[in-house]
């Protein structure tokens, strides 16, 4: 059965350790994704963004699709599936279709309008028992192909938001959404530093936990992070582990070319790199 988040990054964060949010694209890496955590004990999120969400084929579709596997591989750790940057609109969209826990970017409105709507959803949600992850502060990173750096929230603001009845926030400090250039300049501890004293026993999300040095991970976790977003890294090691196939002419060798044999070595990345993330954030035995 799928679980608001509220509950298990309540504990992460008395636990000093951070649940990952693991984007999902497909059945393939829903499945590597839910069968990992259970493997390893640990609570999970399952992040779907509008795009990806639409790519599967609709809200109800994904939902369809992640309850089903829980039911029939006997998914038992704790799993939470969230809207990754909703907007308004999308925002409702899951609570209909089904999702347990949804997160409204309002990062790009002004603080006034972010504080409305963030309140109106909140109200709407927590009436059906998800979760509700808010955004002050927009992530950095490539958008429309643009790459901004990383914005840095302001700790008044995210009081603001922090104090609507939220669950858990996303505050800018430095990260960014895909790869970090070369020149960046880090995680910027002392606003998280600010932010956490602000807002108290609220679970902190860090976006953009793609090769962030893991020193850094750590110790945004000692100022309150619970929730680490990954998404590119999985894609990375995925593509790369299907390009590896078809450069060894494996799909030109016997049934090579079924797509279950095409999408194995990719699905197996994928699990390595979120055992490798639950190790990383403490969440392993944990469910
Ligand atoms: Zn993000």
């Amino acid at each position: 059965m799928l679980v608001s988040a509220a509950e298990m990054l309540k504990k992460a964060k008395e636990g000093k350790y951070a649940v990952g949010q693991f984007n999902i694209n497909n059945l393939e890496w829903t499945k590597a994704v839910l069968e990992t955590a259970q493997e390893n004990n640990s609570p999970v999120i399952l992040g779907v963004s509008e795009g990806a969400g639409k790519y599967m084929g609709g809200y109800a579709t994904v939902v369809g699709m992640v309850n089903g596997m829980i039911k029939e591989l006997n998914i038992t750790v704790p799993v939470a599936l969230h809207l990754d940057h909703g907007s308004y609109e999308h925002a409702f969209k899951v609570i209909e279709a089904g999702f347990s826990s949804v997160m409204f970017d309002g990062s790009h409105y002004g603080i006034e309008e972010n504080i409305e709507k963030t309140k109106e959803i909140v109200k709407i949600a927590h009436e059906k028992g998800l979760s509700v992850e808010a955004e002050v502060g927009s992530i950095g990173g490539e958008e429309d192909g643009v790459i901004g750096s990383g914005e840095i929230a302001d700790p008044d603001e995210c009081k603001r938001i922090a104090d609507l009845g939220i669950d858990f926030l996303a505050a800018g400090i430095g990260n960014i959404h895909g790869k970090y250039p070369e020149n960046w300049k880090g995680l910027s501890f002392d606003t998280l530093e600010k932010i956490q004293k602000l807002t108290g026993e609220m679970p902190l999300v860090l976006h953009g936990g793609t090769g962030i040095p893991i020193e850094m991970i750590q110790e945004a976790i000692r100022f309150g992070v619970s929730k680490i977003n990954v998404n590119t890294e999985c894609q990375l090691t995925f593509t790369a582990a299907t390009r590896k196939y078809f450069e060894e002419d494996k799909d030109l060798t016997g049934k090579g070319f079924d797509p279950r044999k095409v999408l194995a070595p990719g699905y197996q990345a994928i699990k390595d790199t979120v055992k490798e993330k639950m190790e990383m954030f403490g969440s392993i035995n944990k469910a």
